[in-house]
């Protein structure tokens, strides 16, 4: 992902789905794979739709290959500013993908700004967005 941070002035957003599974010890979710930009989707500079096209049959490998163990687990896509923040329309995009089905109960959609990376999640039948942000925590 950190190839596609939008540090020059034309680099367009980029962006992809997240590929992991849950930990059985601690229940902690890893993400092992992400997908990248295909020539199916489409970018510019503040805007980055992705086509199911590619994305999708890489996964469907990935899920083959791995027994299921490997699972659909959110999107993650830049941004070019420093401290990204989801737009309106990413934070409906998210919402609508939550309302599919998926392996698991929580989803979680990384945005990369161009120095700093923060990722949000959301749980199945909550319609809320949470920032996940270690700096915003006491300890
Ligand atoms: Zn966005």
């Amino acid at each position: 992902m950190n190839n596609y941070r939008q540090i020059n002035r034309k680099d367009l957003e980029a962006g992809g789905i997240l590929i992991g599974r849950i930990l059985i010890e601690n229940e902690n979710y890893v993400i092992d794979d992400v997908t990248i930009p295909t020539q199916y989707d489409k970018r510019t500079r503040n805007r980055f739709k992705r086509n199911p096209k590619g994305h999708q049959e890489y996964y469907d490998d990935l899920f083959r290959e791995t027994d299921g163990r490997c699972f659909y687990l959110g999107e993650w896509h830049t941004h070019p500013e420093r401290l990204p923040r989801p737009s309106f329309i990413d934070k409906r995009n998210w919402k609508r993908i939550n309302e599919l089905k998926f392996e698991t109960e929580d989803l979680f959609f990384i945005i990369l700004g161009t120095t700093d990376l923060k990722v949000w999640s959301i749980s199945k039948n909550e319609d809320k967005i949470i920032l996940l942000d270690r700096e915003d925590k006491n300890g």
